[in-house]
């Protein structure tokens, strides 16, 4: 597990810690008034820190912050995937930060087969990524933790307008005539990924993307499962734009 922290509780030259971290940093790796922590807020800056107060009771601590490195942000990769059954999105969620994701979108198909109706399960499943993207992050020491949108249909998507260097890419096994390498995508491309479910986009769908400037793009001569396919399209990509 990784030994750095996260907070987004961050004022000028203090960061406070809630109970995970607090039952992490002090509880697990038993660390004390004076000594020094690193930490992440998240938003590109990789802080180091001493703890200058500990509370037990109330499981909170604070640190005065000593030294600040701001990373460059990363180029926009936003994933759109199609929501799996069961856990699956956890594992994919923590395999596409530690690629440097920037954002994702779990998209509900026509052959999706979760649905997720009530509110209060949403917000729920929300939260649970959340910690598996903040625990990624951590763990990968990526200074960015990304965007996570609620679920939603092709025909809802938020797009940012298209520019001149957008590359929107619909991943679908039926397009292996295009490959990744012909797209010119280079250091300032904007990409937008999207997968699809086990059972694969609809005709109609693939269709819907299209009408969106997606291009239906190949992944190679074998059918992937979808996390399979969401590593390989995100390395592919990270490695095409020399951003590893
Ligand atoms: N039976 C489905 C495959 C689904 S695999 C079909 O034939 O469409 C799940 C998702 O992974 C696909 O929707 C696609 O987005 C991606 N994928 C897997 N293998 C791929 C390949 N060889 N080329 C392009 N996309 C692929």
């Amino acid at each position: 597990m990784s030994r750095l922290a996260f907070t987004e509780a961050i004022t000028e030259n203090r960061a406070a810690f809630a109970e995970n971290e607090f039952q992490h940093q002090i509880k697990v790796l038993r660390r004390q008034q004076g000594d020094l922590i690193k930490f992440l807020d998240g938003r590109g800056v990789q802080y180091e820190g001493r703890i200058v107060s500990i509370d037990k009771r109330k499981k909170w601590f604070q640190a005065e912050i000593t030294k600040i490195r701001p990373a460059a942000p990363p180029a926009p990769l936003h994933l759109l995937v199609a929501l799996p059954k069961g856990g699956k999105l956890d594992s994919i969620i923590q395999k596409a930060v530690e690629l440097g994701v920037t954002g994702i979108t779990p998209l509900l198909t026509e052959r999706t087969e979760v649905r997720l109706k009530a509110v209060n399960k949403i917000c729920a499943r929300m939260e649970h990524w959340h910690k598996i993207a903040v625990a990624a992050i951590k763990q990968s020491d990526n200074p960015y933790l990304p965007i996570i949108s609620e679920p939603r249909e092709i025909t809802r998507l938020q797009l940012e307008p298209a520019a001149e260097n957008s590359r929107r890419i619909v991943f679908h096994p039926a397009a292996a005539n295009i490959s990744l390498n012909e797209l010119n995508i280079d250091k300032n491309a904007i990409v937008t990924l999207a997968l699809g479910p086990e059972g694969g986009f609809t005709e109609s769908e693939i269709e819907q993307f299209k009408s969106l400037r997606f291009l239906p793009v190949g992944l190679g001569k074998r059918i992937l499962r979808l996390e399979t396919a969401v590593v390989s399209a995100l390395t592919l990509i990270q490695y095409l734009r020399n951003s590893f």
